[in-house]
């Protein structure tokens, strides 16, 4: 997911420990991924990796270590928040984050195969802020979406964890799961405010490597 546009405060939600955390020593954790890693071209609307449900990662060895290095490098390059495997060309059930909740609180992770909670009605509040999205660059939109969020899914040792998020955070988790089951943001909006985000996107110039298209 591409920065934020505007900032709104939010309550803090609670909830169970038994969330990651994944607020701790994160300077030194996305630092690490980075350096090790390569930042890759992002892929934009219309490739077609984007459009299209990611296979499940199953192994959890080096490799994929060495690709979300490669996330987290192309992230900080393209100044994402967020960024899906499919945002790189790989096809794989992989995303990184390094996002801010509305409370100021920065959070660091990578998630495998993640699956979104569904809310209990109790717990549905929807914040319509701006969202945007590296793969459409130079564009955003409001778009209405529920402020906590749960995702489950698995580390990069293959370990099942739970991650929560709230506010812009919560966002983030939502759109990053999208990507992975070939969803963009935009095919959530109207018909016009589609277009409206695609015409964004083709009158600005990407501040970062873009794969182009065929
Ligand atoms: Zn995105």
């Amino acid at each position: 997911m591409s920065q934020q546009q505007e900032t709104r405060s939010q309550d803090a939600a609670d909830g169970p420990d038994e969330f990651i955390v994944d607020t701790e020593d994160c300077a030194a954790r996305e630092e690490a991924h980075r350096l090790r890693g390569t930042a890759r071209p992002i892929t934009v609307v219309g490739n077609p990796v984007l459009h299209r449900e990611c296979r499940d990662v199953t192994d959890f060895g080096p490799e994929l270590a060495a690709l979300v290095d490669d996330m987290f490098a192309s992230q900080r390059a393209a100044e994402g928040v967020g960024l899906a495997a499919n945002q790189i060309g790989v096809d794989l059930k992989v995303f990184v984050y390094d996002c801010p909740d509305d409370e100021g609180a920065r959070h660091v992770g990578v998630v495998c195969n993640p699956v979104l909670d569904e809310l209990p009605a109790e717990l549905r509040r929807l914040d319509d802020s701006n969202e945007g999205c590296l793969s459409v660059p130079g564009a955003y939109a409001e778009l209405a979406r529920p402020d906590y969020a749960v995702v489950r899914g698995q580390d990069l040792e293959g370990k099942p964890i739970a991650v929560r998020g709230t506010g812009y955070f919560a966002r983030c988790l939502q759109h990053e799961t999208d990507h992975l089951y070939g969803r963009l943001y935009i095919d959530r909006l109207s018909k016009r405010d589609r277009k409206d985000a695609l015409r964004q996107m083709a009158e600005g110039t990407p501040r970062y490597e873009t794969v182009p298209n065929d």
